[in-house]
């Protein structure tokens, strides 16, 4: 399964679990886990609230962990401007690993997946889901 998604960059919190749900959900798996996997190098996904003080407050400390305006040795290198975002995507990582409980990923009451853009442009992002069932599911 994959889907794809439009993102805008510079720190750009998508809810993608409507998504996630969806690709689960077409597998007609019932119990298992699923694979989340972002392919790119300078997004990433996590599980996270939504909730628009903590998505300000993930931005702020990111900013303050590798500022985007900071010179990197990426830049000299590739003569783009994007090394923050390689480093925020390689820290917070580009999968998520999910149980499957009836069919449906066995979130938390507040938990979202959330798929983070940290590049300096608008992209459009894909994401794998792979799932596969513990053995007591019906496939
Ligand atoms: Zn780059």
């Amino acid at each position: 399964m994959r889907f794809e998604v439009k993102t805008r960059g510079h720190c750009d919190f998508v809810d993608v679990t409507e998504e996630v749900s969806g690709a689960i959900g077409q597998t007609g798996i019932v119990e298992g886990a699923a694979l989340v996997f972002l392919q790119g190098t300078t997004a990433a996904l996590t599980v996270m609230e939504n909730e628009s003080g903590l998505m300000t407050d993930i931005k702020e400390a990111l900013e303050r962990f590798a500022p985007e305006q900071a010179d990197y040795r990426h830049h000299a290198r590739w003569g783009d401007r994007n090394g923050a975002a390689h480093i925020r995507s390689a820290v917070i990582g580009t999968d998520v690993v999910l149980p499957i409980k009836d069919g449906a990923p066995d979130l938390g009451t507040w938990q979202r997946v959330m798929l983070i853009d940290f590049d300096e442009r608008p992209r459009q992002r894909a994401v794998t889901v792979t799932a596969w069932s513990s053995g007591s599911g019906r496939t």
